[in-house]
């Protein structure tokens, strides 16, 4: 089944609009008609089977067969606070973090991030980044769009620590505790909202290890060699999911 993504606003009793691009593919690429079956999901977390009505030039309208809450979400709600690393591997790292499940993704700008961005870039940025959440949480068929949130910086990303129930930084450098065994501590006491934080190519300085320590973030390590940041992010991501059943 096609699957199409609308705004909340596209859904009026029981009826969907489609216009634009999804309208164009939809009778032009697919060629599908009155009596077709679509899927619809429209980012909120709700998907909708509907069969469609009328395609006519400009739009086509869809009326709603069933609907439900989509199983694909994880329990656990993990926002990966990812250091920016250079050139297009922060896109690479909003796809697949929204493949594994995150929550939402806070870029941030740490003492060693090479990238300079003044507030139009930021912006700029986080549109492209919130495109590509898009295009991934479609293709892995998730019904909640993961939001990327514009590029904040270390002190502004640490008065967010409030938000989650467990916050753990990333540290090449902490050879004692590891993710693994956080999350195990973790899943036993059902925590739900937890916070990542992976560091640029150039790492963390130790004074930031130092100020998310005090501001409440655990330090752990990923093993006994140096990944790259987006194996790091894709790693702990799938540590986290892994040990929180979200993958079987
Ligand atoms: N510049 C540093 C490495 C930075 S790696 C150096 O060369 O020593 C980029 C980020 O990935 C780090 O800030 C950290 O968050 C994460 N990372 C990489 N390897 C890790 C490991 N073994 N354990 C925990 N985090 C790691």
């Amino acid at each position: 089944m096609h699957r199409f993504m609308v705004a909340p606003e596209q859904i009026q009793d029981k009826r969907i609009t489609l216009t634009g691009e999804d309208h164009k593919h939809l009778s032009q690429v697919l060629r599908l008609g009155p009596g077709d079956i679509i899927g619809v999901f429209d980012g909120s977390g709700m998907e909708y089977e509907a069969r469609l009505i009328k395609v006519d030039k400009a739009e086509a309208l869809a009326e709603i067969l069933s609907s439900r809450l989509s199983d694909t979400e994880p329990r656990l709600r993990v926002t990966l606070l990812q250091g920016i690393p250079k050139g297009e591997k922060m896109d690479w790292i909003v796809q697949k973090a929204v493949e594994l499940g995150v929550y939402q993704v806070i870029p941030v700008i740490t003492q060693h991030t090479v990238v300079k961005l003044d507030q139009k870039e930021r912006q700029k940025k986080a549109e492209r980044w919130n495109r590509i959440a898009r295009e991934a949480a479609k293709q892995c068929k998730r019904a909640f769009v993961p939001q990327v949130l514009t590029p904040v910086s270390l002190d502004e990303m640490l008065k967010l620590r409030d938000n989650y129930d467990a916050a753990v930084l990333l540290y090449e450098n902490e050879q004692k505790k590891c993710l693994k065994e956080l999350m195990i501590c973790y899943t036993i006491n059902k925590i739900g909202d937890i916070a990542l934080f992976v560091g640029p190519e150039g790492g963390f300085s130790s004074l930031e290890v130092d100020k998310c320590f005090q501001n409440g973030f655990a330090v752990a390590g990923l093993g006994k060699r140096i990944l790259r940041s987006e194996t790091a992010a894709i790693s702990g991501l799938s540590i986290i999911m892994y040990e929180m059943g979200e993958m079987q």
